[in-house]
């Protein structure tokens, strides 16, 4: 699979630092096991992120100065790097309702089994990364139907899990991930045939617009 649309170069990058916020962070890991290209540069990134950390290990260091350091920063907790960082090496064959292994470490393997909240207008949607800088959520939206207009107070990240929509800007297939920076607006549609499953993030509340918009102010718990 080779994906048309992907995250930020910048973010691909903060993902290989480690330093990426844990929503998105899961998002960028669920892109790279579906797209080559993305998962290299991820890759060449973290590659010479440790050549330089290398190279900055200071051999004029007195005995025990490392040890030291490492010591007053304290014990390597198993939560200090997201467990999302141990994305799989490989490109996963993408099965119909098999969600990528990432996704998998928070809501389980199958989709079809997850606690689907139902929306209006044919949406449905799991919340999976719940914290206040950046949220994650699962969405499942019928055939032909459509997320309600909205425009974004900050950065809305969705990766096209199987399915697909179109919201103006473009088409969005299995591994594509449509980016809505800053005050832009849209009205994602999904193609008909299948359901489109997709994994969005938003790092700032929606804002729902036009009247139909209001009607899911209710239910969005943004
Ligand atoms: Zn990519």
């Amino acid at each position: 699979m080779s994906a048309t649309f992907h995250p930020p170069e910048e973010l691909l990058l903060a993902y290989a630092a480690g330093s990426l916020e844990e929503a998105s962070a899961l998002l960028v890991a669920c892109h790279l096991t579906l797209c080559p290209a993305c998962r290299r540069l991820a890759g060449q990134a973290e590659a010479v992120g440790g050549s330089l950390l290398e190279e900055l290990a200071p051999a004029s260091l007195s005995d025990g100065a490392l040890a030291a350091v490492l010591g007053r920063l304290g014990p390597v907790s198993a939560t200090a790097r997201p467990a999302v960082r141990q994305a799989p090496a490989r490109p996963q064959p993408p099965r119909p309702g098999l969600l990528p292994r990432p996704l998998r470490d928070y809501v389980g393997a199958d989709s079809a089994a997850l606690p689907w909240k139902r929306l209006p207008g044919g949406l449905e949607q799991v919340p999976v990364v719940t914290r206040t800088d950046a949220r994650a959520r699962l969405y499942r939206i019928a055939p032909g139907m459509g997320v309600p207009e909205h425009s974004h107070g900050g950065l809305e990240m969705t990766l096209v899990l199987a399915g697909g929509f179109s919201d103006g800007h473009g088409h969005y297939g299995p591994g594509d991930v449509a980016v809505m920076a800053d005050g832009g607006i849209h009205r994602p549609v999904a193609d008909a045939g299948d359901p489109c499953l997709c994994l969005a993030v938003t790092t700032a509340p929606l804002r729902l617009t036009g009247l139909i918009g209001r009607l899911f102010n209710p239910f969005l718990d943004l």
